[in-house]
């Protein structure tokens, strides 16, 4: 039978991930030694008092059945006693909060939830591609807000046409950002939500990087700390980044009380919940959420001052990193971003991710993760340094 793809699915690239693998196990074949700056996934393991928790919570036969939909209240409870912690941020578990299977589960459901045919979703451009291509399955259209260097990654709220204004139902943002690094500033972020009530835009913030930070001094803040964040967004979190628990598939949504309800609708549609579990694991993951972070964090931070020390040695312009685990940097000798990165491919056996990947206006740039050893990214500059470009 000759099967028919949806013209929703056909029409649509690779995932970059995915087409990036097929590049790098094309050269692991041929014999390369090929190091992998490209996705971002941590290779320090979860701390090991997750894993107890989830182990001892695993032999319990209350755990084997569906969990709730919506999340264990104990968990939920949790997450909204981590808010209060951490953010300063008053919420109540069965109001504000949702459990999800990975904050990119959530994220890629939202539109679903908010967007109806026609209408528009406004996206960063460089950004995480699900934002982009959920509001697209949705039959939603993205409106690209370009990201610029010299807005310092943020986007400019003033230039968006009034007739997309009138159209967008929400907005997506990131800080800190992937792929850029740029953290938002207190104006931005209060500037976005009179925005979204003017405009009557939700604001879907992504700020699965808020722990991911190089120096006390700037911390990440939860969007919902700012005056009548609740009243116009949401923000999704995860475990993955903070706690090294990416293959583990755990986040939740924080927010508005009715809008993480539509949340919940959708997900009552389509899946049954986190194995309770690992929820379980993720109570003792925020519990303590401070044991051992800061030890990770420093590790990411010397990985990305090395790298981005080694960088700059050759004349490249990079972004300083203050947090994530992403370097960003314009490319050399003003390369394009597809160009740059088959010649890292093929001629230093470097995986990187092409600027274009999150988007049109990464255009020129480039993005590193440091989510592997120093050596590997000291032979990864080595390698560059040597490049004849
Ligand atoms: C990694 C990442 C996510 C997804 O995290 P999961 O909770 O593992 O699904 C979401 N948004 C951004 C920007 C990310 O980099």
């Amino acid at each position: 039978m000759d099967i028919q793809w949806s013209n929703r699915i056909k029409n649509l690239p690779p995932y970059l991930f995915a087409e990036i693998d097929a590049k790098k196990q094309a050269l692991l074949d041929k014999g390369v030694n090929v190091i992998d700056l490209g996705v971002g996934d941590p290779d320090i393991p979860t701390p090991e008092r997750i894993i107890s928790a989830l182990n001892s919570s695993s032999k319990n036969p209350a755990n084997h059945q569906y969990p709730s939909y919506a999340g264990m209240m104990s968990f939920r409870n949790e997450v909204a006693s981590w808010y209060g912690r951490r953010f300063n941020v008053q919420v109540e578990g069965s109001k504000n909060v949702i459990i999800l299977i990975g904050s990119k589960e959530g994220v890629a459901h939202a539109p679903l939830a908010f967007i109806n045919p026609g209408d528009v979703a406004l996206v960063p451009d460089p950004g995480y591609p699900v934002y982009g291509i959920a509001t697209t399955f949705a039959g939603g259209t993205p409106y690209l807000m370009p990201l610029l260097e010299q807005n310092g990654f943020m986007p400019d709220l003033d230039v968006i046409p009034q007739d997309i204004l009138k159209k967008a139902k929400i907005m997506f943002l990131n800080y800190p950002n992937n792929p850029t690094s740029a953290f938002a500033t207190d104006e931005f972020f209060e500037k976005a939500i009179d925005f979204a009530h003017k405009n009557n835009i939700l604001i879907c913030h992504d700020a699965a990087y808020t722990e991911v930070f190089f120096d006390e001094s700037n911390k990440p803040k939860s969007f919902l700390e700012y005056d009548g964040a609740m009243d116009v967004g949401l923000e999704f979190h995860s475990l993955s980044k903070t706690f090294s628990m990416t293959g583990w598939r755990l986040g939740h949504v924080v927010g508005n009380e009715s809008a993480v309800a539509a949340i919940g609708k959708v997900k009552t549609n389509i899946d049954s919940g986190a194995f309770q579990a690992i929820q379980e694991a993720g109570i003792e993951a925020l519990r303590n959420y401070e044991v051992g972070l800061q030890d990770r964090t420093n590790i990411y931070k010397k990985r990305s001052e090395l790298l981005s020390d080694g960088l700059k040695k050759i004349g490249i312009e990079v972004f300083d990193p203050k947090g994530t685990f992403y370097v960003w940097f314009k490319n050399p000798n003003g390369l394009k971003s597809a160009e740059f990165s088959n010649i890292l491919l093929e001629q230093a056996g470097i995986v990187m991710t092409p600027g274009t990947g999150f988007g049109q206006f990464g255009e020129g740039f480039t993005r590193a993760s440091v989510t592997l050893s120093d050596e590997k990214l000291i032979e990864a500059v080595d390698r560059i340094k040597n490049l004849s470009i």
